[in-house]
Parts: C-alpha cells; sequence; structure tokens
C-alpha cells in the first residue's frame, strides 16, 4: 500500500484556507478591465479598472455546473461560503471552481450591477454608468427561507441582510 507523503509544517500553506480560492479574473470572460481588491463589504471585491457606461455586459459568471443535490451538500459542508449561483431549477454554478472572477462581486441592496440568465449562461450587466474605481456590487436575492446573512452593504436603504425579506 502506497505510504502517504508526509507533511511538515513547513510545507503546510499559513495564509489561503484549502476553500479559498485565489482570488483573480479571468480575462477572458471580462468586457472590462476589472481590478481584485480588498473590500470593507467582504473580503474581496471587483473594481472597476475603466469606465463602465450604463446596460453593457461586464462578466460572465462561470463556474462547475452542479445538481440540487451537490449544491445542498457544498452548500452545508460550507455555509461561510457563498459562491454558489443558482441557474436554474436543477443546476447551479460553483464558482470556486473554474469561477470568472465574478463570484468575489460582493452583494448589496442597492447594486450596480443586474443579472441576466441567456440560454445558460449567467451574465452580468451594468445597471448604471459605473465610474472607474467603483466597486461592483450585485444583489444576492438568498432565499427568505435559508438561514439570514447580515449584511454590511452601508446603503441607506440597506435592508439588513443579504437574504429576500419576502
Ligand atoms: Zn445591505
Amino acid at each position: 500500500m502506497p505510504k502517504r507523503p508526509k507533511t511538515t509544517a513547513a510545507e503546510t500553506p499559513k495564509t489561503a484556507a484549502p476553500e479559498a480560492p485565489e482570488p483573480r479574473i479571468n480575462p477572458k470572460y471580462a468586457c472590462f478591465k476589472l481590478e481584485i481588491r480588498s473590500s470593507t463589504i467582504h473580503r474581496w471585491g471587483i473594481y472597476a479598472g475603466e469606465d463602465i457606461p450604463k446596460r453593457r455586459k461586464v462578466i460572465e459568471y462561470t463556474g462547475e455546473r452542479i445538481s440540487r443535490r451537490e449544491t445542498k451538500r457544498r452548500a452545508e459542508a460550507n455555509p461561510g461560503l457563498i459562491y454558489l449561483f443558482t441557474l436554474d431549477k436543477y443546476w447551479t454554478l460553483d464558482g470556486s471552481v473554474g469561477g470568472s472572477g465574478a463570484e468575489f462581486i460582493n452583494h448589496c441592496c442597492d447594486p450596480n450591477i443586474v443579472t441576466e440568465i441567456r440560454s445558460g449562461h449567467i451574465l452580468y450587466f451594468s445597471d448604471r454608468d459605473i465610474k472607474k474605481g467603483e466597486e461592483l456590487t450585485v444583489d444576492y436575492h438568498f432565499s427568505k427561507d435559508v438561514e439570514r446573512i447580515p449584511c454590511k452593504c452601508g446603503v441607506t436603504k440597506c435592508r439588513g441582510t443579504i437574504n429576500l425579506l419576502s
């Protein structure tokens, strides 16, 4: 039987947890210059690297396509991780596997990005003119029936949670 390779403390990465993907943007899916930086909303954020006009495709949300059962399993295994995007009744994209970087766009109750699902693709469009340097945000629309996650977006009309209220 093959022996498990020995792991020493020196070989164990100290910074990134295994479930935290290294933040990066895949330029193949981005239509504008985008930057990734730390965010006051939550860990990482995506910022406009140039002015983005209203109603333009900004980036596609990509990830591993998983079934409803697998979605439930992953959500329960990583309750703090929110890289799961519901595509339709049957499928979810897990942005932590093969994500374009769109999975790092934070939630805001007054977002500047809206999502559209077109032929099995999740597309992020600008909902208004976005200035260079602005953080991109989207409303996660989490179900009111799942565990409530507090929102720290800080806008005046913040509903206090990233879940829907009704
Ligand atoms: Zn909010």
